[in-house]
């Protein structure tokens, strides 16, 4: 088979399989040794790498997947080419922004995901306006005029605003790196709201996330105001133009198992038994991931431990397309919040106001329950709720695409949260250079957050070793 072929095939398979289609020219000659080696192909990896190459080093990026983008996946085989992964370009991300022009990708509005709310909260279905009177509703009596879904909102509201996205890492505020549950309790937040909070909450669970993680995303989602965007044609565009920037500077299918610094030299293994050496390397995978990769040199204690012990969301999604139009008007001017499995379901409707597609969004410890099941009967859970609802969508609606963002080999989690105490103890070391490593990705820039960070991280690992190689 010729390398074309090869190469068609693989961007033939990445079609079918939903991925952003990619070209990957083989590595070209039998030199393998780099001034940098950046490790993971996702938004951290090819803003570096890009850069670096711009400059003038001799780059290599070891991609483990067949695909690039990482955590961005736009299923290019289904209509409106919906998004597995990261979706909303936020109207405080400059670099995002700037960088879509540079690579001639227009922005679109994602008005069509922001409708209106309706609940399944204890086995009942909800318009919004009934809910304070609502027999489901069994929340306290100063709480029962707020929504399901507004009722996190609220309760951080009386919480403290951080003036600086970096406050939260100051002493000042080491009394809110406790679990947020802790500080709910103390604000006298009624079981019943502290579980429906629970059911779609963004992170593991209200134990599990420290307060003070929760109220520096606050601050940061609110400076970064109302409004986002996402590719035009879907955000894999991006980091799909990225690469081909990049074409032989690229490896996929690269799982990167060692790391070693010996003398001037960092030498890294993948699977596949090749090596290749480099002067300093950029790692850009999760600590999720990098905790299964063998890493031997100097690495500090602290390091090691903020590897071994960071901490990724768990989000499972469910996607169904709309063969048939059915007689579910709720959906169709709806999204759905529920406070069981099914979790949040957005749905999205074409120009004639027709439903044509559904994303069932789980989050926490609702997800981490679907992760344990084989992939057909967590997609057969997700199903009966859905039917259970809407018994109008029975055979109109079918699965298209299943993805546990825990279960991912190459991601274990969709984004990093800080468990109470790790704000202090974890976060000051997630970006510290050792040795000859360099860290980048969302879980090592602050000021920032999601895609935004994965690129300022980038740029920012690319400039450390610039002048050091
Ligand atoms: C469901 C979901 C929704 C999201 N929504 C938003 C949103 O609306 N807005 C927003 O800004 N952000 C959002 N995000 C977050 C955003 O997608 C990520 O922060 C960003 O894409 C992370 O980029 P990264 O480069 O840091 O990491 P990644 O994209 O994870 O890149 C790391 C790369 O390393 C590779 N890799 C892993 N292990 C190895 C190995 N051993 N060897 C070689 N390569 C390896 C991986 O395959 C991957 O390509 C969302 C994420 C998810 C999952």
């Amino acid at each position: 088979m010729h390398r074309r072929d090869i190469i068609k095939g693989l961007a033939a398979s990445s079609v079918l399989l939903g991925a952003s289609a990619i070209t990957t020219p083989l590595f070209a000659g039998n030199d393998h040794s780099f001034d940098v080696i950046v490790i993971g192909a996702g938004l951290a990896g090819l803003t570096s790498a890009e850069y670096l190459k711009n400059q003038g080093y001799k780059v290599l990026v070891l991609e483990a997947r067949e695909r690039v983008g990482g955590r961005i996946l736009t299923l290019n085989n289904q209509l409106n080419k919906p998004e597995v992964g990261g979706l909303q370009i936020g109207q405080g991300y400059g670099l995002m922004r700037t960088y879509a022009q540079r690579l001639s990708l227009p922005l679109v509005s994602l008005g069509n995901y922001a409708k209106q709310t309706t609940y399944v909260v204890n086995e009942q279905i909800i318009n919004a306006a009934d809910w304070p009177s609502h027999v489901a509703n069994q929340l306290s009596k100063v709480e029962k005029n707020t929504l399901p879904s507004a009722l996190y909102f609220k309760n951080m509201a009386k919480g403290p605003a951080f003036g600086l996205p970096t406050d939260w890492t100051s002493p000042k505020y080491t009394h809110l790196d406790i679990p947020l549950l802790e500080y709910f309790k103390q604000q006298q937040v009624s079981d019943e709201a502290l579980r429906l909070i629970n059911a779609n909450l963004n992170a593991q669970s209200l134990q599990n996330l420290s307060a003070a993680d929760a109220f520096y995303r606050l601050s940061l989602a609110r400076a970064g105001g109302r409004g986002a965007h996402r590719v035009e044609g879907g955000n894999g565009r991006f980091t799909d133009a990225l690469a081909n920037n990049l074409q032989g500077e690229l490896q996929t299918q690269k799982e990167v198992t060692h790391i070693n610094q010996q003398g001037q030299k960092v030498k890294i293994r993948c699977g596949d038994g090749s090596e290749y050496n480099a002067k300093r390397a950029i790692i850009t995978t999760p600590f999720s991931v990098l905790k299964n990769v063998e890493l031997s040199g100097t690495i500090s204690h602290l390091k090691r431990k903020a590897i071994n012990e960071a901490f990724y969301t768990p989000v499972t999604q469910v996607h169904f397309s709309v063969k048939k139009q059915a007689d579910v008007s709720m959906l169709e001017s709806n999204n759905l919040w529920t406070d069981n499995a099914l979790g949040r379901v957005f749905s999205q409707t074409n120009d004639k106001g027709e439903l044509t597609y559904l994303t069932s969004w789980i989050n926490g410890q609702q997800a981490q329950q679907l992760d344990t099941l084989p992939e057909v009967d967590a997609i057969k859970i997700v199903q009966q709720s859905l039917h259970k609802y809407y018994p109008g969508l029975k055979d109109k609606v079918e699965v298209v695409h299943h993805q546990s963002w825990a279960n991912e080999k190459f991601s274990k989690g969709a984004y990093i949260q800080f468990a109470a105490g790790q704000v202090q103890s974890l976060v000051p070391h997630m970006a510290t250079v050792e040795d000859k490593l360099h860290f980048a990705g969302e879980h090592t820039e602050f000021m920032n957050s999601g895609m935004e960070s994965a690129m300022v991280s980038g740029l920012r690992a690319a400039q450390e070793v610039m002048g050091k190689v």
